[in-house]
């Protein structure tokens, strides 16, 4: 194209440009277009069309044709709008959900980029809060395993390898004392979140009617031993009454047969009620 054709371009009807850009996509057979390729073989200037369509995408959305897929970014520049999403939602670790909100790329160009999300979070530095996080998480679910086998709240001096799987200098060198250890774990024991079918990895988890979701979280296995004081709600044993005894939350009517993971269908049973129960089963 030469730029004494510039000014009648100018003059040029949105439906004109939009059939010459399908024209092009027609002729270099595509179904989508990246701007340089019209630049070499379209009759108006690229600059025209994006003045009229706002950007390139809404140019070929217009024209009928796929938007652009920004395969040919760096890895970089992904990894630098990750990192700019990161700031605007003030989070160490991102997740799909925020990148969806506010990336430039689409959660597929990732996926596509990196394989998983894990992947793309590991190659935009993000893993290294993510580990910080895993070991928050553990040293959480350690005190909540100490706490159901004691039945109480534990003491610090309580918390030594091999009764505990971290020694509770951990919890002071991780959250700066013990007390503010215990108020996190209020924190994260009450963070009850009601399963539904978009936490569990997009598999639908909601059969039959069902209003909840079958597995029973930390949380509320947690909240349903505190309420029986930490004992098997049949026998009234735990592991300080009859070491060895384990305890577990079930469903009082079974989730097949349309129970509900809330408070009032679950209970807490021991390592040998249980087998008792499936021993009767089995008879
Ligand atoms: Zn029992």
């Amino acid at each position: 194209m030469n730029p004494e054709t510039e000014i009648s371009n100018v003059n040029a009807t949105d439906e004109e440009l939009l059939a010459d850009i399908r024209n092009v996509a027609q002729k270099i057979g595509k179904k989508t277009l990246q701007p340089l390729e019209y630049k070499d073989h379209g009759k108006f200037f690229t600059s025209l069309i994006l003045s009229r369509f706002a950007n390139w995408n809404k140019a070929l959305e217009a024209a009928g044709l796929k938007k652009v897929v920004k395969n040919g970014v760096p890895d970089e520049e992904i990894i630098a709008d990750m990192k700019r999403v990161a700031a605007i939602v003030k989070k160490d670790v991102i997740s799909k959900e925020d990148y969806r909100m506010y990336g430039d790329f689409g959660v597929s160009v990732i996926f596509n980029r990196f394989d998983s999300w894990e992947k793309a979070l590991e190659k935009s530095g993000f893993k290294k809060s993510s580990e910080k996080d895993k070991k928050i998480r553990d040293l959480m679910e350690n005190l909540e395993d100490v706490w159901i086998k004691l039945g109480r709240s534990p003491r610090f001096v309580e918390i030594r390898i091999p009764f505990s799987r971290y020694n509770g200098t951990q919890y002071i060198a991780t959250f700066g004392g013990w007390h503010t250890s215990l108020d996190l774990f209020e924190e994260y024991i009450s963070s009850v979140k009601v399963e539904t079918e978009q936490s569990i990895a997009g598999k639908p988890v909601l059969e039959n009617n069902h209003k909840t979701a079958k597995n029973i979280n930390r949380q509320t296995r947690f909240h349903v031993m505190k309420r029986s004081g930490f004992k098997c709600s049949v026998c009234k044993n735990n592991s300080m009454t009859n070491p060895g005894v384990t305890l577990d939350v079930e469903h009082i009517v079974a989730y097949e047969k349309g129970g509900e993971t809330t408070d009032e269908n679950l209970y807490v049973v021991c390592s040998e009620c249980k087998k008792q129960k499936e021993g009767n089963i089995q008879a």
